[in-house]
């Protein structure tokens, strides 16, 4: 039976330092590798660094008076593994893989997602819903509820966390097991400490029913304990350990580069091909067509690619004119050969041909007029494969290569100006539209990709100017409104962190009153605020 308390217990292990202060590396040289994280946050600085091995390191750590920030790969894109003055716990060491099972794997925060893919693939396993970055922690990834391309299929991080270790502010720890402790109907939980019980308010505000959402503090009535600390962003335990599910079987994968001449004619095809996936999970035809992912890049993305040659160091060819490009992932019956692809691609066409998932999909692809120009990493190549998502990896940098060299050779003040905004698929050509209308109306040059078979895009300005940034922040906030108006939410999958634009976001989304009740769990869990202070949320209303 689940109860609505949960009894904290003694970090295991012996700590390394015999205090505190003993472990702290405060070599400025050392420090410097972990002043800033892929958001490039300006103004980092550290108190120290911790490098914990064991639980009983995280609750020393967090035995000082020094704020902590914990942190994994440090790829936050919002700043949230940015330092500001904290002592940084870095979990480079909790990187062990304790234990695969047939559906589950048990393993330290430190792992990264390359590793366990790796051990998991070994295995025959599958961990599906990780976000496109693989050097991402297991830790960093729970504590922002990443999402990545596949949420269409399997959801994001949240629904994959089994069980948690979680090292509370005071050092003490709570094994949390999904579905063991769940909200009081009065809307709350108790956690019994050692020398005290804390009563932990669950949140009123609703959250949107939306693909993906890392914006807060999970809220629902009766909601499980654990959601609370999944994307938590750190504020409010340090998470040591984790079970993840896992599938027991990896499908065979298949990978297509699609480029449409118009983008009606992709949307067209996205929902096409999402009704039909649906069909497929739901009869479990084998000959259907099963598809985790959706990726799209607009034109502006294109020319980025082409003016930086990554078509033809890919060898991708994008035909002339091309609105929108998809990166298609179908998944085929595990055991599939690239020869068995080939052939059910090959004899497409061929009306008499045995049916097949890749059949259909090819007669979807010729009935849209653009099977001729598509490109196809069958099973097993996955040489052509990384080549295809090199392509789609390309976008973001070199988006992130002009932001850097405009701050560098024409205002310092530039910096990466975009969006993570998510909103029902049936939604997602009004958002589009408003992103046009909007950044169009002042002029600015914006890139947009994102993961489409979600609702999920990201508007990136690539600015010649500040007064591009400072339009760029103020345009994301009026979309922002427009997402929510729409049903969706303007922080999809990236987190809240630092960034003081995706802060006011959190706020559109559930309004002072929401922070407030955030505010409250903060209080409750770390009346301190000795984790990760000033991430989500600042301590003052
Ligand atoms: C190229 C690139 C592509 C990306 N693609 C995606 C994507 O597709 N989807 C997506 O969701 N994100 C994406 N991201 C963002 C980023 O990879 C994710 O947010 C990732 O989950 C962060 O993991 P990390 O280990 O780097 O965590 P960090 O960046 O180090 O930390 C992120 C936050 O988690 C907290 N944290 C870290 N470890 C712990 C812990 N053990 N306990 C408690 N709190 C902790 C930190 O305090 C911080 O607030 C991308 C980033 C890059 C650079």
């Amino acid at each position: 039976m689940p109860g609505w308390s949960i009894r904290a217990r003694a970090p295991r292990g012996t700590p390394r330092a015999g205090h505190a202060l003993a472990g702290i590396q405060r070599d400025a040289d050392v420090l410097a590798a972990f002043l800033e994280d892929a958001a490039h946050f300006p103004g980092g600085h550290a108190d120290g660094l911790i490098t914990a091995t064991s639980e009983a390191d995280i609750s020393q750590a967090l035995a000082g008076s020094t704020p902590v920030l914990p942190i994994g790969a440090q790829s936050s894109l919002t700043g949230g593994a940015t330092p500001m003055g904290e002592v940084v716990l870095n979990t480079n060491r909790l990187n062990h893989i304790l234990d695969i099972g047939t559906d589950s794997v048990r393993v330290e925060a430190g792992v990264t997602l390359l590793d366990l893919d790796q051990a998991l693939r070994q295995a025959g396993r599958y961990y599906p819903p990780g976000p496109t970055f693989m050097g991402a922690y297991v830790g960093g990834i729970i504590a922002t509820n990443a999402a990545g391309a596949a949420t269409f299929k399997y959801g994001t991080t949240r629904d994959w966390v089994i069980a948690l270790t979680v090292v509370l502010p005071g050092g003490e720890v709570l094994d949390i097991a999904r579905g063991a402790v769940i909200a009081h109907d009065d809307g709350y939980f108790e956690i019994l400490l050692s020398d005290r019980t804390i009563r932990v308010p669950v949140p009123r505000y609703r959250m949107p029913q939306t693909a993906k959402l890392s914006a807060g503090y999970f809220a629902a009535p009766a909601m499980d304990l654990i959601d609370l600390f999944i994307g938590s962003e750190g504020t409010l335990g340090v998470i040591a350990e984790a079970t993840l599910r896992v599938l027991p079987v990896r499908p065979a994968m298949c990978l297509a580069f699609v480029p449409f001449a118009l983008r009606a004619g992709a949307l067209a095809f996205v929902r096409q091909v999402r009704g039909l996936a649906r069909d497929t999970w739901r009869t479990r035809d084998p000959n259907g067509i099963d598809v985790s992912a959706i990726e799209h890049m607009d034109a502006r993305c294109l020319e980025l690619l082409r003016e930086d040659g990554v078509d033809r160091s890919q060898g991708v060819s994008i035909p002339p004119g091309t609105e929108m490009a998809l990166l298609v992932t179908l998944e085929l019956p595990a055991g599939t050969s690239g020869a068995r692809a080939y052939e059910e691609i090959g004899n497409a066409r061929e009306p008499e041909a045995p049916d097949g998932p890749l059949r259909r999909f090819c007669r979807l692809l010729d009935a849209a007029g653009v099977l001729d120009d598509v490109e196809v990493a069958v099973p097993g190549d996955d040489g052509r494969a990384n080549q295809l998502l090199a392509v789609r990896e390309a976008v973001p940098a070199s988006v992130n290569q002009r932001v850097g060299r405009a701050k560098q050779t024409i205002d310092p003040r530039i910096e990466k100006t975009a969006a993570d905004m998510v909103v029902p698929f049936d939604r997602l050509e009004e958002l589009l539209t408003a992103y046009e209308t909007a950044f169009g109306a002042r002029g600015l040059d914006v890139a947009i990709w994102g993961h489409i078979s979600d609702g999920n895009l990201h508007p990136n300005v690539i600015p010649r100017s500040s007064a591009d940034v400072d339009a760029g922040k103020a345009i994301i906030l009026e979309l922002g409104r427009e997402a929510i108006r729409l049903g969706g939410a303007p922080l999809a999958e990236h987190g809240v962190g630092r960034n003081s634009v995706k802060q006011r976001l959190l706020e559109q989304l559930y309004g002072r009153e929401g922070i407030d009740d955030m505010r409250a769990v903060k209080q409750a869990i770390d009346p301190d605020w000795k984790l990760a202070p000033g991430v989500l949320f600042s301590r003052q209303s």
